[in-house]
């Protein structure tokens, strides 16, 4: 892909337009995605931090749970951002009655896991073996669990829990690089999508 990708970032709810600013910044087209048309005119999706719940209930109310899941299942680079590594997660902990997740990365997410201790906090953290980076975590989810295909991008304290995963054209985090002003996990998605 020579010229710049076009990513979408959903826009049903969250923080859709510190994304579209960080995609920019990436040197990415960045459009929101609130139809199915929208979706489909995508080469790649960011899926925001918000409220997983929300964000689930709402894709099934614009009917985009379906879709979402196909494009995702073909290979679409998506990128979960907090409530969005939520959504990418094949199974989860702690979610609401009958939660349901689009899936497509092989781990247990658990949900709202640091905010039991804290709220919200920031740590320093190694991403990717591309330096240390400032993470802002917001009632975020940590990995409990990854599966063999899983590649670990990054760990936090407390605890040394698993913060940033990708699996093939999947990326997650828990915390949020759009709150920042450093582009760089922004770029490292980039990157992937030009190469996949
Ligand atoms: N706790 C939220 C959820 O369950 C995620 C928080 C966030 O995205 N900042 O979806």
């Amino acid at each position: 892909m020579t010229s710049a990708p076009t990513i979408g970032v959903l826009a049903l709810q969250g923080d859709v337009r510190e994304h579209v600013r960080a995609l920019s910044a990436s040197g990415a087209r960045a459009v929101a995605v609130r139809r199915q048309a929208e979706l489909e005119a995508v080469d790649a999706l960011v899926l925001p931090g918000g409220e997983s719940t929300t964000m689930w209930k709402l894709a099934e109310a614009f009917e985009l749970l379906e879709p979402l899941r196909m494009r995702v299942k073909s290979g679409m680079p998506t990128y979960g951002s907090c409530a969005g590594m939520i959504m990418l997660a094949d199974r989860i902990e702690g979610g609401v009655e009958g939660q349901q997740t689009l899936g497509g990365i092989d781990m247990v997410v658990r949900r709202n896991a640091f905010g039991r201790q804290v709220d919200s906090f920031e740590a320093s953290l190694d991403f990717a073996g591309r330096g240390r980076l400032r993470a802002v975590f917001i009632r975020a989810p940590w990995v409990e669990s990854v599966g063999a295909d899983v590649e670990v991008l990054g760990r936090a304290e407390p605890g040394d829990r698993i913060v940033a995963v990708r699996q093939g054209p999947l990326l997650a985090t828990s915390f949020h690089p759009e709150l920042t002003g450093d582009t760089r996990v922004h770029s490292y998605f980039v990157e992937m999508v030009r190469e996949l």
